[in-house]
């Protein structure tokens, strides 16, 4: 273990995976776009294969470290993404409320969620993208949809930040380890990476732990 996988008190990192899953132009990228860099710039991004990227959230006494595996929705990298569902301790499964076939097919995505790890995981349903009136899933639905999966269900629109932060507190809160609530100051946010001096906003690119921690799985086709 080197220095980067410890806390200011010398105790080990909690690490844990977060992969986004869902329907291609959901919006999955520009979330964690939005939350790693608080940027939107109205472009796709399409992701080829698997990406990700760590993010370390300091608390008063305590810093957890997440890894959001991004995923490619098309159909030619559906084979690879089991294989990162398997060893994720959250899945965030994203549709988007202006298009109804990314909604119809979340079912999909939670089923090879809990096909792959059960309840093992913290299962996360995110509406996104509702700066857009036209909106063709209500909340109502995608409430609905959550509790019959055991879901935490958020909506949120990337491109005005709109609960960004909350969506990534809320799943911070209810990892193991990590008692946000209790432990974060009124004028201390945990996700304001000015609190991370020297590490590029406390951002990790995602090269050299990709090489570091996963060797054999990060890349493309
Ligand atoms: P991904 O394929 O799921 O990674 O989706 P992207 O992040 O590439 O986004 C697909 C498209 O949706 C891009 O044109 C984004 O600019 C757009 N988009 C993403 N989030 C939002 C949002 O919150 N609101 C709106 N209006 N557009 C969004
Ligand atoms: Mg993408």
């Amino acid at each position: 273990m080197n220095e980067g996988d410890k806390n200011t008190f010398g105790s080990p990192l909690a690490k844990y995976k977060l992969v986004f899953l869902g329907d291609q132009s959901t919006g999955k990228t520009s979330i964690i776009n939005r939350f790693i860099y608080d940027t939107f710039d109205g472009k796709d991004h399409p992701t080829v294969g698997v990406d990700f990227i760590s993010k370390t959230l300091n608390f008063e006494n305590r810093t957890i470290r997440l890894q959001l595996w991004d995923t490619a929705g098309q159909e030619r990298f559906r084979s690879l993404i089991p294989s990162y569902i398997r060893d994720s301790s959250v899945a965030v499964v994203v549709f988007d409320v202006s298009s109804k076939s990314s909604f119809s097919n979340l079912t999909k995505w939670v089923n090879d969620v809990r096909g792959e790890r059960g309840s093992e995981v913290l299962l996360v349903i995110v509406g996104n993208k509702i700066d857009i009136e036209e909106r063709e899933v209500t909340k109502a639905e995608g409430e609905q949809l959550a509790k019959e999966h055991d879901a935490i269900y958020y909506e949120v629109s990337a491109k005005l930040g709109t609960n960004i932060n909350n969506l990534f507190m809320s799943i911070a809160s209810t990892l193991p380890g990590a008692e946000i609530s209790q432990m974060v100051s009124p004028n201390q946010n945990p996700l304001n990476d000015n609190n991370n001096a020297g590490n590029k906003g406390g951002v990790v690119l995602n090269t050299a732990d990709a090489n570091k921690e996963k060797p054999a799985k990060s890349g493309c086709c």
